[in-house]
């Protein structure tokens, strides 16, 4: 499962789970429901939700992207955290899935915080910069088709703050970037390359959950 630590053994994994991060009780609800669904394992991980949230606040998010939102429990955790201006601008494809995130986001008093675009990520940032939104975010997190990371990190490039940072999910592929054997894993391996070259971003990539790059734009 993808979200899951890697390398660790199971056990490891359950402890973490249990200490790894106090979970707020609508977060641990809408991870007990997507757990039922059949793509379950795009979830991201409770300590990895917790880690975010704590960064988006570290760092005085208050206009935040994401791109993938799924069931919505990154965009909850962050925005739980968000101050009373802060708001989201959330990508996703899935109407059925981000029926989920919009029933929580109401429930826990966040949803007119969070403007949801349903349609492909490229097209909704590209919208963004159109709207003189450019380097107006302070915080990404980017968990969707892996194929899209590099266009996507490029669109966050301008559209991010000096200083700001972004997120990327899934970039150590469960260790498969050692031996890749999809187009999703050599996208992610290309990108992991770039990135680690590329001077207009630190990059920082952390065996968090299936890999986690932070990336500061310079
Ligand atoms: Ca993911």
């Amino acid at each position: 499962m993808a979200n899951k630590t890697i390398g660790i053994s199971e056990d490891l994994q359950n402890y973490v789970v249990r200490l790894g991060a106090r979970e707020p009780e609508i977060l641990a609800r809408l991870r007990e429901e997507t757990a039922g669904l059949p793509s379950h394992g795009m979830q991201i991980a409770p300590e990895e939700g917790a880690f975010l949230a704590m960064l988006a606040e570290l760092t005085g998010a208050r206009r935040c992207l994401e791109v993938g939102t799924f069931t919505g429990y990154s965009s909850l955790a962050v925005a739980l955290r968000l101050p009373d201006d802060g708001s989201m601008v959330c990508c996703d494809v899935s109407e059925e899935w981000t029926g989920i995130a919009r029933r929580y986001w109401a429930e826990a008093g966040v949803g007119d915080k969070i403007d949801l675009r349903i349609g492909p990520a490229a097209d909704t940032l590209d919208a963004l910069i159109a709207d003189g939104e450019e380097a107006a975010y302070d915080f990404a997190f980017v968990d969707a088709d892996k194929t899209g990371y590099a266009a996507y990190v490029e669109e966050l490039h301008a559209r991010m703050r000096t200083n700001g940072l972004v997120l990327l999910d899934n970039t150590l592929r469960a260790g498969r970037v050692l031996d890749p054997q999809t187009d999703d894993d050599r996208a992610i391996v290309a990108l992991n390359a770039a990135l680690a070259a590329d001077p207009r971003w630190e990059t920082v990539l952390l065996p968090v959950a299936d890999g986690l790059t932070a990336l500061r734009k310079r």
